[in-house]
């Protein structure tokens, strides 16, 4: 297992004090919080493409870059980034050739049963009024996606008026970043 690989290089990390050029405090130097996809494209790619260093940011992320709820987990996130850790700026940050721009909700749940989900389950969650294609389908163009998204921030009635919500995509091929929406 890769944990076991983690866990022994993780033990020589502390050992030999590597963790010092990080060490830094919680609120961010930038003021800022991040929100993007979990695409592992971007794991280094997105800080080194931005200039971003640990400290620098509170960095969010899922499946997209998706918020289309006010109060989902992303958003509760941002809020607390704001109020409690000095945030002034949100950047949500979609991607090119993302996952979630092309998720077949049909074939997810085919897979989700052939890896043992049984039918009573999903018919369970669907009767409790959680509709799976609602919640998994994902966008059509990662340019609306990220719109929808800084939308639902921009607008939120939690949000201070002095935050600055922008809208970016990225390249998870090169780095190189599309501004789609900005507030200055
Ligand atoms: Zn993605």
């Amino acid at each position: 297992m890769h944990l076991d690989e983690m866990l022994d290089y993780n033990k020589k990390f502390v050992e030999r004090k590597e963790y010092e050029p990080y060490r830094t405090d919680s609120i961010p130097n930038k003021r800022m919080v991040v929100f993007t996809c979990m695409e592992s494209r971007l794991v280094e790619l997105l800080p080194r493409a931005l200039n971003i260093h640990n400290g620098d940011v509170k960095m969010l992320k899922n499946a997209g870059a998706i918020i289309r709820k006010p109060f989902d987990s992303i958003m509760k996130s941002i809020l607390v980034a704001i109020y409690e850790l000095k945030a002034e700026e949100v950047v949500v940050i979609g991607h090119h050739d993302c996952g979630m721009s092309h998720v077949d909700t049909e074939k997810l749940t085919e897979t989700m049963k052939e890896k043992g989900v049984a039918d009573k389950t999903l018919e369970t969650i669907n009767h409790s009024g959680i509709d799976l294609h609602e919640e998994f389908h994902g966008f059509e163009t990662v340019e609306d996606s990220v719109r929808q998204s800084v939308s639902i921030i921009r607008n939120h009635q939690l949000l201070p008026e002095t935050i600055k919500v922008h809208g970016l995509v990225i390249d998870p091929a090169t780095g190189k970043v599309d501004v789609v929406t900005r507030q200055d």
